[in-house]
């Protein structure tokens, strides 16, 4: 049966005697416009293809603003500033995602708290939430405060994952009732939409990441986008080391970052950007042909959630247990076809044991059997 799946996915890259999971393709203007931004001399942060990018990110996702950052990491510590995350703080998040999340709320001192994943979206559950904070939170004026340990709670960063949007709009409901700020990490997910509506805009704060695993790269690179005017100000004057706006004089009148991206990645990007829609059509198609082969077969395709436009960034499935998983990882990593399990989820890292946590039993569970299968775009 394994045998099928590997010669299924190889009929799908044709050419190739080892298929990884996901390369990036720069089939678009990248040449020319890297050598355009060479010649400009403006390699740095300042120049036009970075306030080219800006624009152009705003209005693909819909959003007010953007602010481009150096990577999406970079880009989530910044959301989570300017949101008003404080040393000590509580932020929830999903214990299935990329350690970046985490990574970022440590960054600023506080922990996280992990709430539960839906087994459909493998996103945070809306569900679970409600019942966590419905048991631990406590409401003084417009701020909640977790009922055992005091401290607050001011954030809520759920993660669209492997670009299936989660039940964003109950997330944001929830939020708003117990007045948490709403940070969506949609590094995986330029391209996907709830409910028509583009993901990372629901919130007060989205976070996108261009690393060279994502669907569109500049290699390394990333974006806050808000529909709030001070908190894209703000976040633009903290990734260029809070400089005050002056013609030659160097004031700085808080601790900055140097978190701007390069016009040498944004040149990438507005290339990227040209191909997006293609991109998306493409992988889309792909997971479409996946989902078609899974159709009665003992392995689950994890095709896109209900009301939702998944980009399909990572194709994902679902084995019958952790045995079979472990099979077919080995098997297929045998034979030229690469594949990977989930995340170790991150209440079991070294760093994250101790952070509280509710039940975890659907993030345990997709764990345990989920593996991430080849899903690049595909040349024809
Ligand atoms: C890729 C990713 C990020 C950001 O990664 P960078 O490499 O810093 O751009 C953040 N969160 C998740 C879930 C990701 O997959």
């Amino acid at each position: 049966m394994f045998k099928d799946t590997v010669d299924f996915i190889k009929k799908q890259f044709p050419g190739q005697d080892f298929i990884p999971l996901h390369e990036p393709r720069f089939l678009g203007n990248e040449k020319k416009y890297l050598l355009d931004c060479i010649d400009s001399t403006f390699v740095s942060s300042v120049g036009k293809y970075v306030d080219d990018f800006e624009k152009q990110i705003a209005h693909y996702t819909g959003a007010k603003y953007a602010v481009a950052a150096v990577n999406g990491t970079a880009a989530l510590h910044m959301a989570m500033i300017v949101a008003g995350v404080k040393r000590d703080d509580l932020v929830i998040t999903q214990p299935l995602s990329f350690i970046a999340t985490c990574n970022a709320i440590s960054y600023i001192g506080a922990k996280p708290l992990f709430v539960d994943v839906d087994a459909d979206t493998l996103g945070l559950s809306s569900e679970k939430l409600k019942q966590y904070l419905n048991e631990f939170a406590v409401k003084k004026g417009n701020e909640s405060f977790h009922k055992i340990t005091g401290q607050r709670i001011s954030a809520c960063v759920p993660m669209h994952t492997f670009g299936h949007p989660c039940r964003i709009d109950e997330i944001a409901a929830i939020c708003s009732e117990y007045g948490i700020a709403l940070i969506e990490d949609a590094a995986e997910s330029i391209g996907s939409y709830f409910k028509e509506k583009h993901t990372g805009t629901f919130g007060l704060l989205g976070t996108f990441s261009f690393n060279g695993n994502k669907t569109i790269t500049c290699g390394g690179g990333g974006a806050i986008v808000t529909n709030d005017e001070k908190l894209a100000k703000k976040a633009k004057y903290l990734t260029t080391q809070a400089k005050v706006p002056h013609r030659w004089d160097f004031v700085h009148d808080e601790i900055g970052y140097n978190y701007r991206m390069p016009n040498l990645n944004a040149a990438l990007m507005c290339a990227q950007l040209e191909q997006l829609d293609s991109f998306l059509d493409n992988k889309r198609e792909l997971a479409g042909l996946y989902k078609d082969f899974f159709k009665d077969n003992a392995i689950q395709f994890i095709a896109e959630p209900s009301a939702s436009r998944s980009n399909y960034w990572l194709c994902a499935v679902l084995l019958e247990n952790k045995d079979k998983r472990d099979e077919f990882l080995a098997y297929t990593n045998d034979n030229g076809v690469m594949t990977r399990p989930s995340w170790t989820l991150m209440h079991k890292l070294i760093m994250f044991k101790d952070c509280l946590r509710g039940n975890l039993d659907n993030a345990e569970m997709i764990e345990s059997r989920l593996v991430n299968i080849p899903s690049s775009v595909r040349l024809k």
